[in-house]
């Protein structure tokens, strides 16, 4: 996984023309053989198969949103891991603050999730990030600043260890981790990039502790806000492998120049 990482969450939009029409014209936009960075497009269940099959032949990749911790059974209204592969997902985002706090979705779901549909053959979209009210706190919570980083890490640290301990050191090459401050997400405000590779480091420094061999690989995305406007300095931060784009990629030509900016 060492090419960088660009995924369009289409989150609760698109009718099966509208998404028929907008992963047309992304694969025409890049061409087919386009491989310069590694694209995921997530739209919404109801068009996964029409996405599907739109992409197929191209380097594109699909994924879905959400997923439930079960293979099957009496779960209604829920979609498994083995449903999501069947739908010819290659990758699932786990744990999108908009999950975390809008449908009160909490950390043990998100470990359930993700260790069972890392063991069907899903990659993973493991989101976190700090709310705004967090990010305040730690800001006026302490004039020492290795207490202040501690406090601003603090809500990171937790995701992540909540969703990864104990996992076996060889299954975190399925993993990306999707650095989110929430007070990013959809608001148009940005994290700088001081602040960026602030979060990005320590992410890095807490897999390495957890999973000596391999954590130091792992890919860290960044989302929130990211627009044709602000990638291309995003992308200058050493730290981040990707981005999870949400807004802009529900057009074809901001998420293709989005796209362009990260792979060349
Ligand atoms: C997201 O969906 O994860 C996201 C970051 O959204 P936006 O780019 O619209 O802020």
């Amino acid at each position: 996984m060492d090419k960088k990482l660009v995924v369009g969450n289409w989150k609760m939009n698109l009718l099966r023309e509208e998404a028929l029409e907008l992963s047309g014209a992304i694969v025409s936009l890049l061409g087919e053989d386009y491989d310069a960075c590694q694209v995921v497009l997530v739209p919404p269940y109801t068009v996964l198969d029409v996405v599907g099959r739109r992409i197929s032949g191209s380097n594109i990749d699909l994924g879905a949103q959400n997923v439930f911790g079960r293979i099957s059974g009496a779960f209604t209204g829920e979609i498994s891991a083995p449903m999501l592969l069947d739908a010819g997902c290659n990758w699932v985002i786990i744990g999108h603050s908009e999950r975390r706090h809008i449908l009160g979705e909490t950390d043990e779901q998100i470990r359930e999730k993700l260790l069972l549909s890392i063991s069907c053959g899903l990659k993973i979209i493991l989101c976190v990030g700090e709310t705004e009210v967090q990010r305040e706190e730690a800001i006026r919570g302490s004039e020492d600043i290795s207490a202040r980083k501690e406090l601003l890490f603090s809500p990171t640290k937790t995701q992540i260890e909540n969703a990864l301990h104990d996992l076996d050191e060889e299954r975190i090459s399925d993993i990306v981790i999707a650095y989110e401050p929430v007070w990013a997400i959809g608001t148009g405000k940005n994290a700088t990039s001081s602040e960026i590779a602030e979060v990005h480091g320590y992410i890095r420094e807490l897999l390495t502790e957890m999973f000596p061999g391999l954590g130091g690989s792992v890919k860290v995305l960044y989302g929130g806000s990211v627009k044709t406007g602000n990638i291309e300095k995003i992308m200058s931060v050493d730290e981040v492998g990707g981005v999870l784009v949400g807004g802009a990629s529900l057009s074809a030509d901001s998420f293709f120049r989005i796209i362009k900016s990260v792979g060349g």
